[in-house]
């Protein structure tokens, strides 16, 4: 039918010159590498359009960056936590839950007082503002290089600064954002295990090489993170153009840990969902939110250089500096109450190298060019809007899954 619709009425003459694979071959009309958000997105529209799809996943699983794990006897989400109320929470099921009712900032282990509070808020402010007005004289200037911290409330605001989570914390949903994604993915076609190292659309159908062996589509949709593409082993025949690969050298990954902690019943004793901004005693910065749900939990996160510095160490340790991040501020009784942690370790996942990359729009329109008109990008980075987040994975699955629509038109 596909043959026919391609030869039919414009006759043999207009087909393609190009020697390409049997249609037998084909092992889709587009192959899909990566089963994050971004690639079931794509998988899911082209599907409704009538379209055979493969996804191509290294892993044992689908959801990339959105993975919950249940063994600390909550929903903890090791990746991808929080989504805007809206659209794409309602098109990726799960109940929402609301976002951190109270917060707190402690400072060197102390929690600070409401009026200590508002003199953080002031320098807060000031920060802001002063980051703000020396990118407008230089854009993208990295808050490390015009901020400077003598105390430790600015130490506190130039580290969040320096590493801004690219999403709110709107939503979250009931089961966990990587168990919805998941279940979002569930009748879209995806072969695990499946290790994609070439890309190749130098003969008329692009042919996809895994370490098991090379599948053959009209079409090609790439999603995997900027840092994979940058680390390799992912090559592309033709090469890619420079202007793709000067994003891919010059954006690194930011990192995130994300640490999930269970306690014995009623612990931490603090109001659920609470948002605690912290710098520990040894001046490092972190965020938790305690009793997610009202559960005897907690779920520590870095962000940026101090999650580089702690994820290094390995999970053990990282749970270590967790339970001692909240026992500065709670008290030893948390260690008395502590049953278990789970540390994500996404900067050495060699699928993930990386948390989030937020590249300029410039460069994320570079990113997600289509490459010898057959090869298509998507991705969190590849997005102009919510770069970074899920929202920017899913939004790039429809416009990647339009474009290969386009070509097999
Ligand atoms: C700790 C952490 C917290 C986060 N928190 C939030 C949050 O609260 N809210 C939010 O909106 N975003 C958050 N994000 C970002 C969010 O997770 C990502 O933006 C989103 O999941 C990206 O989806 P994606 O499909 O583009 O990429 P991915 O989910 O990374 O999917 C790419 C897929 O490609 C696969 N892959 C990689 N290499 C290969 C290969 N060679 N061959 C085959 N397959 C390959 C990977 O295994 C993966 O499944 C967070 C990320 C992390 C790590």
């Amino acid at each position: 039918m596909r043959r026919r619709a391609l030869l039919g009425a414009a006759g043999l003459a207009l087909a393609p010159a190009v020697v390409r694979a049997a249609d037998g071959d084909l092992a889709a009309d587009v192959l899909i590498v990566g089963a994050g958000l971004a690639g079931l997105t794509a998988a899911r529209a082209l599907m409704a359009a009538n379209k055979k799809v493969l996804v191509l996943e290294a892993r044992d699983r689908i959801g990339g960056r959105a993975f919950t794990d249940t063994s600390l006897g909550f929903a903890f989400d090791t990746g991808a936590a929080w989504l805007p109320a809206g659209a794409l929470a309602k098109e990726l099921g799960g109940k929402p839950v609301g976002g951190p009712e109270v917060s707190a900032v402690s400072l060197l282990g102390k929690p600070l007082s409401a009026e200590a509070l508002k003199d953080y808020a002031k320098t807060e402010e000031t920060m802001t503002a002063r980051l703000k007005e020396a990118r407008t004289r230089q854009p993208g200037v990295a808050a490390t290089a015009v901020l400077f911290a003598n105390t430790p409330a600015e130490q506190l605001v130039l580290a969040r600064l320096a590493a801004p989570m690219p999403f709110e914390k709107a939503v979250s949903l009931e089961g966990g954002v990587g168990a919805a994604v998941a279940r979002f993915g569930l009748r879209v076609p995806v072969k695990l295990g499946a290790h994609v190292v070439r890309v190749d659309s130098t003969g008329g159908n692009v042919t996809v090489v895994t370490t098991g062996g090379a599948l053959h589509a009209r079409a090609a949709i790439v999603t995997v993170p900027v840092g994979v593409l940058a680390a390799g082993p992912f090559a592309f025949a033709p090469p890619l153009k420079p202007p793709k690969r000067a994003v891919l050298t010059g954006n690194a990954m930011v990192a995130s840990l994300r640490v999930g902690l269970s306690f014995a019943r009623g612990m931490p004793k603090t109001p659920a969902n609470a948002l605690l901004g912290g710098l520990t005693r040894a001046g490092v910065p972190f965020e938790a939110l305690v009793r997610p749900a009202n559960r005897d939990a907690a779920v520590v996160v870095l962000t940026g250089a101090a999650a580089t510095q702690i994820e290094e160490k390995g999970p053990s340790a990282s749970g270590a500096f967790a339970l001692s991040a909240l026992a500065e501020v709670y008290g030893n009784d948390v260690r008395a109450a502590f049953t278990g942690s789970l540390a994500s370790r996404w900067s050495h996942d060699p699928f993930a190298r990386g948390a989030w990359c937020v590249p300029a729009a410039s460069s994320a329109a570079a990113l997600a060019a289509p490459h010898d008109s057959r090869v298509f990008f998507a991705s969190d980075a590849t997005a102009a809007a919510h770069t970074g987040t899920l929202e920017a994975a899913h939004a790039s699955g429809l416009r990647s899954a339009g474009e290969a629509k386009a070509l097999l038109r």
